[in-house]
């Protein structure tokens, strides 16, 4: 199965909290209690990139 850790503590994550289309992508949105969201973006199933945002820099950026 596909393990996706937090890019911050690096803690895997268990279930995406939500899902949702953005134009070709499926976005997947994970939430870490180290404060770190991470939005995985994927296409036909693959991945293709990611963004996160820590507690300490409110923008979302490409891991
Ligand atoms: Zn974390």
């Amino acid at each position: 199965m596909h393990v996706v850790k937090c890019p911050d503590c690096m803690k895997e994550y268990e279930e995406h909290k939500k899902k949702w289309k953005y134009g070709r992508f499926d976005v997947e949105a994970y939430s870490c209690e180290c404060g770190t969201d991470l939005r995985e973006y994927k296409m036909d199933g693959k991945h293709s990139f990611a963004l996160k945002k820590s507690k300490h820099d409110n923008r979302w950026k490409k891991t």
